[in-house]
C-alpha cells in the first residue's frame, strides 16, 4: 500500500498525488469491507459445518455406545448446527420428551450434556423425585409435542 503520511506544507504534486492515494484508499475501503463479510460468511458456514459434525458425532455416540454423554455441543453449538432439540427419557419413569433447546433459561454456553441432570420429569416432580434424564439424541426437529421444558 501507498505511504499515508505527506510532510505539510504540501507541493502542489503532493496534494495531486494525496488526492490520488485519498481516492484509492476510499475505493479500498469499499473492496475490504466487502473481502472481511465474505471471510466471514465462510467463517460462519463452516463453524456451522463444525457445530453440526459435533450434534452427529454426539448422536452416534450416544446411539451406539449409549455413552459418555461427555463431551457434547453447547446449546449454542447444537442450535447453530441445525440441532435444536434434544430428546430424552426420564431414568425412573421411562417417559420420553423433546426440548427446545432454544427456550430453554440455561445460558446458551451450557453443555449439552450437563442438562441431563437440570432438566426434571414433571411426573416424578410431582412424585417428589429428581431422577436425571437420559439423553437420547439431538434432533432437527420434534419427535412428539413436548407439554413443557
Ligand atoms: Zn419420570
Amino acid at each position: 500500500m501507498a505511504p499515508k503520511h505527506h510532510p505539510t506544507p504540501l507541493s502542489v504534486g503532493d496534494r495531486k498525488a494525496l488526492s490520488k492515494e485519498l481516492g484509492r484508499a476510499r475505493a479500498m475501503t469499499t473492496i475490504l469491507a466487502a473481502q472481511a463479510a465474505e471471510a466471514h460468511a465462510k467463517g460462519e458456514a463452516l463453524i456451522r459445518q463444525a457445530d453440526k459434525l459435533l450434534c452427529e458425532a454426539v448422536n452416534e455416540r450416544w446411539w451406539a455406545d449409549g455413552g459418555p454423554v461427555d463431551p457434547s455441543p453447547t446449546i449454542d453449538q447444537a442450535i447453530n448446527g441445525g440441532y435444536p432439540w434434544l430428546e430424552i427419557e426420564c431414568s425412573r419413569c421411562r417417559t420420553r420428551r423433546d426440548v427446545d433447546l432454544a427456550a430453554l433459561l440455561h445460558p446458551s454456553t451450557t453443555f449439552v450434556h450437563d442438562l441431563a441432570s437440570r432438566l426434571r420429569c414433571s411426573k416424578c416432580a410431582a412424585a417428589n423425585r429428581r431422577p436425571p434424564a437420559t439423553l437420547l439424541q439431538l434432533a432437527q426437529r420434534p419427535r412428539q409435542a413436548a407439554p413443557e421444558t
